[in-house]
């Protein structure tokens, strides 16, 4: 989504968003019905390391809520750690040699608008912020960023994250706002 300003090249030498350590599993992307369905009908990929969002928050409760989360998926990479170093990153199972793996149907819009974000702040309010880790972004001047966001994704990314709730992450106070 950032295409225009982040350089594809510099994406694949990086891939530092499609690993995760044991304190970042927060960002793990969350896979729409859309996309599992998507991945379910590929044969060449598993789709068994997706469970439901409900069972991550609610247990195996049968609440209507509960009913409307397993419209959401992620996978669990917490029994996946070799080792107590909170620097050893697991990759997502969806990462290949060459990138990812999934088509644009398949991946997480999580991935698809990566390293923005669309966070929702204590008070209440969604923004859109900028994820503080990415090397490549951090070597744009800030306004240009927001200037380009403004211009081109604002309205999509907040109507979109409006229409799928369950997207929008809980705001860190690291992540500058847009
Ligand atoms: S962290 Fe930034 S530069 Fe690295 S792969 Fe992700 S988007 Fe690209
Ligand atoms: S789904 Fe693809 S883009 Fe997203 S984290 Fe996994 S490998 Fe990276």
């Amino acid at each position: 989504m950032l295409g225009a300003i982040l350089k594809k090249e510099a994406c694949a030498e990086c891939r530092f968003c499609c690993a995760f350590r044991k304190t970042s599993l927060w960002e793990v992307p969350v896979f729409t019905r859309e996309n599992t369905e998507a991945i379910k009908k590929n044969q060449n990929l598993d789709s068994s390391v997706l469970e439901p969002l409900d069972k991550r928050l609610f247990g195996n409760t049968e609440t209507d809520i509960a009913d409307y989360l397993s419209d959401y998926s992620v996978y669990d990479l917490t029994d996946c750690y070799q080792t107590d170093d909170p620097e050893e990153e697991v990759p997502c199972p969806y990462l290949g040699r060459n990138g990812c793996i999934l088509s644009a149907e398949e991946k997480p819009w999580d991935c698809k608008i990566w390293p923005l974000r669309v966070m929702r702040t204590e008070g209440g309010d969604v923004v859109i912020a900028l994820t503080p880790t990415c090397p490549e972004i951090n070597k744009i001047n800030l306004n240009d960023v927001k200037k380009f966001v403004n211009e081109n994704l604002r309205d999509e990314l907040l109507s979109y994250a409006k229409s799928h709730p369950y997207l929008i992450k809980e705001y860190r106070e690291d992540f500058p706002i847009l």
